[in-house]
């Protein structure tokens, strides 16, 4: 993890127990800058976040190396789930403060395979351990293709 730590930022967040493997998450892809997993609470089936390995909060504290190495994930995140879920429409959502509805201080980009019209409430219902294991696999799968 980059030691450009913020002064707001709070290491006991549920992303940074992820990145610091203190506790478990359904990785779909990881490298030396960024990690992808499942989102928990998917507002569409094969919801992915994207976080970078750097303790920002939000997008005013992104260091553009970080910034370029979530957007190259992605990308390759995005193929995966056109691939995987046979859909060509997929959201890139990212929320600022909580006054936008941000719940979790890790910068985090949402790839959504959805249409902004038919978008699932945000963060409200928890999916199923196993199918979130099985998309993992498969988008992780069809990534190293
Ligand atoms: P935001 O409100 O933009 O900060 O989004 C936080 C996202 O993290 C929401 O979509 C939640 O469903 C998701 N989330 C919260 N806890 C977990 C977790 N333990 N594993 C995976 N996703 C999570």
């Amino acid at each position: 993890m980059s030691q450009e730590k913020q002064a707001n930022y709070d290491d006991n967040n549920i992303f940074a127990k992820m990145l610091k493997g203190e506790i478990p998450y359904h990785k779909v892809y990881e490298d030396d800058k960024t990690l992808a997993f499942m989102d928990i609470m998917p507002q569409a089936k094969g919801h992915v976040l994207i976080i970078p390995k750097q303790q920002a909060v939000d997008l005013a504290d992104l260091e553009p190396e970080f910034a370029t190495a979530v957007l190259m994930t992605a990308k390759k995140v995005m193929a995966a789930q056109r691939q995987v879920f046979e859909r060509e429409g997929i959201i890139q959502m990212q929320l600022n403060g909580s006054e936008a509805g941000q719940t979790v201080f890790h910068y985090h980009l949402h790839l959504i395979p959805s249409s902004i019209h038919e978008l699932g409430r945000h963060a409200v219902t928890q999916a199923d351990q196993t199918e979130l294991a099985n998309m993992a696999k498969q988008l992780t799968a069809a990534i190293a293709t």
